[in-house]
Formats: structure tokens, C-alpha cells, sequence
């Protein structure tokens, strides 16, 4: 039965670029989920977009001179090409600089604040005569008061990693220049102790699958340090406007932290308001009945207690969406719909926060400000996608940190992807193709051998094991999964050696070829989330005229902000039906002609990559 399927990636920042880490570290891991789901026959929706608020991007901003607006589209521009470049099929991959998502968050702040959890409590802040404005932490620097570190930031040392209280930093002095005074300024508070019970409980309930890493930065932290409120508006003039009287005017916005998290609810909002209900999925099962329709249709994924959300995010963000982002989705109870459609239904709250570890680059930690990184963009220039999505699956940093390494890339690219997989597809397509005129053999299938049904059910089987492996999301050992299925191709064709039987048994020939081929056209499924590119190529090389995946494309969207471009996905109407199960190929059936998947890369461009790092 279809399940919906809401599959949430962390929102990058429009401050820099995306590098390998940021891949395989939420972007790849949520689109192979969502394509498998996708591949089953599920209701899928993946959104994430462009995290545009908060000082990172001002500063960015400050730093390039130039209009903060500008540097954040800049950004996302890039964030787009890349992830068409790589195959991350993203519904939506939007902004949070729209009006939509300005209106869905205001309406949990409200909601929130009329349930009884906000509060609003003054502070000292450091504040810029000369600017007429209170400067964010992050554009004041000074003295550590803990442990001496002279660059500390007025709200976090980095040195002894101590959150700190801006008005006793020594020596503050303003990034932007000028003098500094203190003054008291006045936010709104989330009072996270009075959602604690409730956090608790979310987390206790889902503790049978969430990670363990996830549960000690989740559960036993709250069990051990509790949850205290926190402020949720800024004195920032770059953000969402407060939705209060006399809030809206001041130079004051909604903190980053509490609306980049709601723009998971508001993306799917847009996104169902762009597609105006011509998503070609009809969802059968429980949740028919009451199926909504049209600009409605993101309540399948969030207002539907079956619906299944999977959080696709980094260990530094783990807090965020297992205790913060759950505290807001209670807290707002009904009160968000009351406020938003004149309706009284809960949201959906998250399923799974499959959060990763961190990939190094050769030993050291990824630093974008070194150029000791491996960029996004600039990898696709040399190598293949599906090389890329290899190699970042199988070094995928699931439950400790991985490390990214040239000399390993080029290895497991031409001993796994090319050796094993590649050149059992090739060899087999290219030998039929040129022995049997283009055709799948036309073999009796009730007179296979013992050994060739043996191989058949293995690879049924497979759909089992690898599929298992998805559902709890461990992607290297998924991978690896159907990586041993192809090795046990390849025994099976060392055995049955077809390429000499030809010569003496042609019937011999045409059941190993036969049955290898119908192996092949299912491991195509099995690797196709992991490898998407090549998956279709030997899918359109085995004969088939529907694609397995539909097609990436970009919408120009305007609204009172100004215009966005928004990366989406068309569900093609053939892909709709399941695609996960044994392959039925046929006996007869006509071929394209085949070209090998994978490139074998030379030992040379491991030297060449260390060389770039760092410079
Ligand atoms: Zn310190």
C-alpha cells in the first residue's frame, strides 16, 4: 500500500558553497531515500531550499559589498545547478526569502504565543551608536572571559566552546567598526520547559529507530541538561517581520533558527500551491477518503497521521529538528491550522532524523576558508555524478565521522563501480547484443537450470534485503548489499563461461546470457537510488521505453518579495507504479545498443587532486 513519504534535507546557507561533506551528509542520503520510496510506488515529497535570513548571510553579504538580496541569490543559483548536476531530485527546492513562507511562519509564532508559550524578557546587547542599531552576536568580537581566546564571538568562544553572555566579553570590539555600547533590548522567548514533558515523550516514542548518535545529542541531553526557553526574534533588519503591534516597525525579525526549521511545512505549502494538484499520484489506502486535492495537497504529507517524515541533516544539527522543531510543531497543536486555513487538525510530526557525522578531506577537517575541501560544482566539471554518488555512499559518514580520500576515490571507482558492476552490464549487454541480433535470447524459461533459477532467487531476494536496509536508512550497507548481488553475478557467469559455450552449446549460452541479463535488468532497481544516471542508461540499453525517474526542471516564482527560482521535479505518469519487484524481462524482447556505464579513472588524478588543496 502507497505510504506518503515527506522527505526533509537542512537548508543550506546562502553564505558558501556546497561541498562533498554537505553532500553526503543530508542532499544525497535524502534524494536515495526518496528515490527508492519513489521507485515503490510511495507518495513522495522532498523539499528543502535556500536558508536566505540570519547574520551568516549578512556577513557574507558585508564581506562581498553588495546587497544582501543579491549574495543570497547568487548562492542559490549555484545550490540549484548543483542539484541538477547530481541528480538531487528535489519537489521543491525554494527559499526562505518568499511571502508564503513569511506567512506560515508568523502563523506558528502566533500560534505559539496564543497557547501560552511565548514570553517576551529583556537583555543587555551590544549596540552601535554610529549604525543607530544593535548589532547581532556574530558581528562582535572580543575577549573570552572564560579562557582569555582574544577572537571569541559575544555569544560562543570557539576556543573553549563555551556559549557565553555578550555583556561580559572583554575588550568588544564591532566587526563593521565604530564604538559599542551596552542597552537593553526586549525579545520573545520560546519557553521550551513547558514543551519538555512533551519532547521527552516524542522522542521516548520514537526511540526504537532513532540513530543512537541522534538519541544522545536528543533524549539524553534533555534527560541530563533540560530544556530551557529560548529567544526567537533578533535585532537584525535582514529577516521575517515580528507579527506583533509595535514589533513589526522595529528594527527586529524572527530568529533564523525558529522559521529556516518551518520551512519544511511552508515548502510543501508552495509546492502544492505550484502544482495546483496536477501531481499524477492517486494514493490509495486509509487516507483516500479524505485525499485532499489540489493547492491542498501538502496536508497528505503534514496533516495525516500515517504520513512518514525522514530529516535529512548534519550532527551539528541534531538539536534543531529531534527537540526544537518537535517543540514548535506541539506547541503549535491545532492552533497553526486555526490560524492559517480555519481548520483544527495537529501537523504531522517527524518520523525519522536519520542525522549523519562529518566527512574530513584527506585526514584534516573540510575548510572552505583554506580551500581544503573537494567543491560540489567543481567535481561534477571531471568526473561522472554517479562516480561521485558512489563514492560518497559507500564513505557515507552514518554513524562516526568518514574521511574523503583521492587515492581510495579512484580505487573503489575502478575495483567496485567498474570491475564488479559496470563491466558485468557492459559485458554481458555487448556480448548478447552481438551473438543474439540485438535480442534477449529466446529461451524456453520452463527449461532453466537448477543454478540459473538459483541465481533468479538470490536476486529476488535481494529486493528484501537491500529494500530493509533502505527503509532504516543505512545506505552504505544498502549499497553493499546489491554490490554483493552483482559479485554473485559475476561467479555465476565465471562458471557457466557463456562467451565459450557459445562455440559448442549454443542453447547453454542463451540460458546463461538469458538469465544474467534478467539478473542485471534487476539490479539496474537495486542500484538505481544510488546510481540514477547510469540506471536509466541501462534501462533504455535493456529495451524499456518509460523511464525509472522522472525529469528535474526550474520555475521562475513572483510574489510581493520579488521573484525566486525554484528547482522541481516532474513525476513522469509511467513511474507512478512499482518499479521495486524482480525483473519480468522476456525472452525476444529487442535491445538498444549498449556503451559501457563507468569510466576507469588514471592513477595520475590522485596526485593532481592534493595537488589543488589548500591553495
Ligand atoms: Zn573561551
Amino acid at each position: 500500500m502507497p505510504e506518503n513519504i515527506l522527505i526533509a534535507i537542512a537548508w543550506p546557507y546562502a553564505n558558501a558553497e556546497i561541498h562533498v561533506g554537505n553532500i553526503t551528509g543530508s542532499h544525497l542520503p535524502g534524494d536515495i531515500v526518496a528515490r527508492y520510496h519513489r521507485l515503490k510506488g510511495d507518495n513522495v515529497l522532498m523539499v528543502s531550499g535556500t536558508d536566505s535570513h540570519g547574520t551568516p548571510v549578512t556577513l557574507a553579504a558585508d564581506k562581498e559589498g553588495k546587497p544582501v538580496e543579491e549574495v543570497y541569490k547568487k548562492y542559490h543559483d549555484g545550490f540549484i545547478k548543483l542539484f541538477e548536476g547530481y541528480g538531487i531530485t528535489y519537489d521543491l527546492f525554494t527559499t526562505t526569502h518568499t511571502e508564503n513562507h513569511f506567512k506560515v511562519s508568523q502563523a506558528m509564532f502566533l500560534a505559539l504565543k496564543e497557547n501560552g508559550f511565548l514570553f517576551t524578557q529583556s537583555s543587555m546587547q551590544w549596540y552601535s551608536p554610529s549604525a543607530k542599531r544593535f548589532l547581532p552576536d556574530r558581528y562582535v568580537e572580543g575577549t573570552c572571559y572564560i579562557c582569555g581566546y582574544e577572537g571569541a564571538r559575544s555569544d560562543q568562544c570557539d576556543n573553549c566552546g563555551n556559549v557565553l553572555e555578550p555583556e561580559k566579553l572583554l575588550n568588544p570590539r564591532s566587526k563593521a567598526g565604530g564604538a559599542l555600547e551596552l542597552c537593553e533590548t526586549e525579545h520573545f522567548y520560546l519557553d521550551l520547559s513547558k514543551l519538555e514533558p512533551d519532547v521527552k515523550k516524542f522522542l521516548q516514542e520514537r526511540a526504537d529507530h532513532l540513530r543512537d548518535t541522534v538519541l544522545g545529542e536528543s533524549l539524553r541531553k534533555i534527560e541530563s541538561e533540560g530544556l530551557k526557553p529560548r529567544p526567537i526574534t533578533r535585532d537584525l533588519d535582514w529577516g521575517i517581520p515580528v507579527p506583533i503591534e509595535g514589533w513589526t516597525e522595529a528594527v527586529k525579525c524572527i530568529y533564523v533558527w525558529f522559521e529556516a526549521v518551518i520551512g519544511y511545512l511552508s515548502a510543501a505549502i508552495e509546492w502544492s500551491t505550484l502544482s495546483h494538484g496536477t501531481r499524477p499520484v492517486e494514493v490509495e489506502g486509509p487516507s483516500s477518503e479524505s485525499q485532499p486535492k489540489g493547492s491542498e495537497s501538502w496536508r497528505e504529507w503534514w496533516v495525516s497521521p500515517s504520513a512518514r517524515q525522514f530529516y535529512f541533516i548534519g550532527k551539528d544539527n541534531i538539536f534543531f529538528h529531534t527537540s526544537l522543531w518537535p517543540a514548535q510543531l506541539m506547541g503549535a497543536g491545532v492552533q497553526f491550522l486555526k490560524i492559517f486555513a480555519k481548520d483544527e487538525k495537529p501537523l504531522t510530526l517527524p518520523y525519522d532524523v536519520p542525522a549523519n557525522q562529518f566527512m574530513n578531506l584527506e585526514g584534516q577537517k573540510i575548510s572552505g576558508s583554506r580551500n581544503w575541501a573537494v567543491w560540489g560544482r567543481d567535481a561534477l566539471t571531471r568526473y561522472d555524478p554517479d562516480a561521485l554518488r558512489y563514492y560518497l555512499t559507500v564513505n557515507m559518514p552514518e554513524m562516526k565521522d568518514s574521511d574523503w580520500d583521492w587515492a581510495e576515490f579512484v580505487a573503489r571507482n575502478n575495483n567496485e563501480l567498474v570491475a564488479t558492476w559496470g563491466n558485468l552490464a557492459n559485458r554481458v549487454l555487448a556480448f548478447c547484443y552481438k551473438n543474439w541480433t540485438g535480442q534477449v535470447p529466446s529461451v524456453d524459461v520452463d527449461t532453466l537450470r537448477p543454478a540459473d533459477l538459483d541465481l533468479l532467487a538470490v536476486i529476488e531476494n535481494g529486493f528484501d534485503t537491500v529494500g530493509a536496509e533502505l527503509e532504516a536508512v543505512r545506505l552504505r550497507s544498502a549499497l553493499g548489499e546489491a554490490m554483493k548481488l552483482a559479485t554473485a553475478v559475476n561467479q555465476y557467469l565465471d562458471i557457466n563461461a557463456p562467451w565459450t559455450a557459445i562455440k559448442t552449446d549454443r542453447e547453454a549460452a542463451s540460458k546463461t546470457i538469458y538469465t544474467a541479463l534478467k539478473a542485471i535488468d534487476s539490479l539496474k532497481v537495486l542500484f538505481a537510488p544510488f546510481l540514477p544516471f547510469t540506471c536509466e542508461r541501462l534501462h533504455t540499453f535493456l529495451g524499456y521505453e518509460s523511464p525509472l525517474f522522472g525529469e528535474q526542471y526550474t520555475e521562475t516564482v513572483k510574489d510581493s518579495l520579488g521573484e525566486h527560482t525554484v528547482l522541481r521535479y516532474r513525476v513522469g505518469r509511467d513511474t507512478i507504479s512499482s518499479y521495486w519487484k524482480p525483473s519480468e524481462l522476456k525472452p525476444g524482447v529487442k535491445l538498444n545498443q549498449p556503451a559501457p556505464l563507468f569510466k576507469k579513472l588514471e592513477g595520475s588524478v590522485i596526485e593532481e587532486e592534493r595537488a589543488k588543496l589548500g591553495k
